[in-house]
């Protein structure tokens, strides 16, 4: 496709990919790739991530095709691996940022600050008087308090009222009980802010992340309806923000998503004038475009069982197992210097335990899983793993989780 094509060369020439090495995939080539990759690495034979920028083309392609109206912010927590939010800048995004770090990365990028949320309802307040002093002007609250720092930090900043949406009960990890405002607390808070001379300019919610009941949208976009008519009952400035949040995600359910959106839009903001909607996406964009790459470092046999130590696990990028309820999978490939046949497509499978580096027993990764006889040395991949990876990984027991390297590749965008 043309367009995708000029995406994948405007992304190849932008500031923080320029001069990196990327390499072409041939269809189907990540496995080709990443087999001569792990033949390079015959002394170090560190974890590694491959990083497909066509992916990211091809999910900025589908976003823009399937939700033409709502730009999106994406979430930085999701995954900061700076080439690929270079990548998502070089492609239009912008950035939900959640922290003074987060919003000077997106910053560096060469980012305007108006393409940044701080999309954190309770911020620090050295870190609103760092986003007043770079122009970052949006942010979300939920409390009293928060409306308190911003009036004396950052008067200018224009506010969102996150909302707790009606049901998040779909979704794998559920926000409700932390973020948003209960619909009881929906008056005073606009009151508050009004009084404190600040300009609430719409609404904002998230539907928990990993969501897979995509009529969570519609309720939640009928409630962001009940507070817009909310605030112009009580005569305030008429609102024309709504950020419907992230809880995207880029597999099946997207366009259950996507259909659920638009047709609450339709429903609930018809013709609704002036009217800008924004999201802001982590998982759809991260998830699929990172694969994650382990080498085995140990082997026991227990009769019929056999069992793996990888040096990557649940303190490192396999985190997201405990903390988002991940289910991963791995696909095994073998040394070239242990086997004649690199792809392992050897008939027998075995039960097997996969078992991360450190010496907490909580460190496992896989149970049950049935794998080929492998060897020490040989090598695990997981794919679809970029999203609350390597961004929550920390560095236990000694191993460097969070420097995992990343390479980077394009397959052509479809
Ligand atoms: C984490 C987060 C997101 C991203 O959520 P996904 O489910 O990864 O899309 C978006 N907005 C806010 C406020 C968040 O905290």
């Amino acid at each position: 496709m043309g367009s995708n094509h000029k995406s994948l060369q405007a992304i190849l020439g932008a500031p923080g990919v320029r001069g990196k090495r990327v390499t072409a995939l041939s269809k189907d080539g990540l496995t080709d790739f990443v087999l001569s990759m792990i033949s390079k690495k015959q002394e170090l034979k560190e974890p590694f991530y491959v990083l497909d920028l066509g992916v990211v083309v091809s999910l900025m392609e589908k976003w823009s095709r399937a939700l033409p109206l709502v730009r999106p912010f994406y979430a930085v927590k999701c995954n900061p691996d700076p080439t690929f939010l270079a990548a998502l800048a070089a492609l239009g995004s912008s950035f939900d940022c959640a922290s003074r770090t987060e919003i000077e990365t997106v910053l560096g990028l060469g980012v305007s600050s108006d393409r940044i949320i701080f999309a954190n309802p309770c911020k620090a307040e050295s870190h609103i008087k760092y986003a007043a002093s770079v122009g970052v002007n949006l942010t979300t609250f939920d409390s009293r308090d928060e409306i308190e720092k911003i009036r004396k930090y950052h008067p200018k900043c224009a506010l969102l009222i996150r909302v707790k949406p009606p049901d998040d009960s779909g979704a794998r990890c559920p926000l409700e009980s932390k973020y948003g405002a209960l619909p009881e607390e929906v008056i005073p808070l606009l009151q508050a802010a009004q009084d404190a001379r600040l300009t609430v300019s719409g609404v904002s919610f998230h539907i928990g992340s990993g969501a897979t009941l995509a009529q969570a949208y519609r309720g939640a976009i009928a409630e962001a309806r009940a507070v817009f008519d909310t605030a112009s009952r009580l005569g305030l400035p008429r609102m024309h923000v709504l950020n419907i949040g992230g809880g995207f995600t880029s597999g099946p359910h997207f366009g259950d998503a996507t259909s659920a959106v638009k047709s609450s839009l339709q429903a609930y903001f018809p013709k609704e004038h002036g009217l800008t909607i924004i999201a802001e996406p982590g998982r759809y964009f991260a998830e699929s475009a990172f694969t994650l790459v382990t080498n085995i470092i140990g082997k026991r046999v227990r009769s019929e069982l056999r069992e793996y130590w990888i040096n990557d696990g649940i303190y490192g990028s396999l985190n997201c197992i405990l903390n988002d309820h991940a289910t991963v999978t791995a696909k095994p490939l073998a040394d070239t210097s242990n086997s004649v046949n690199p792809t392992c497509r050897r008939v027998r499978t075995y039960s097997s335990t996969v078992f991360g580096p450190t010496c907490d027993a909580l460190d496992t990764v896989l149970t049950g899983y049935q794998l080929p006889e492998l060897q020490v040395n040989d090598w695990l991949m997981f794919p679809r793993m970029g999203a609350y990876t390597a961004a929550a990984a920390s560095n236990f027991n000694g191993f460097n989780m969070s420097a995992v390297t990343t390479h980077l590749v394009y397959s052509n965008p479809t």
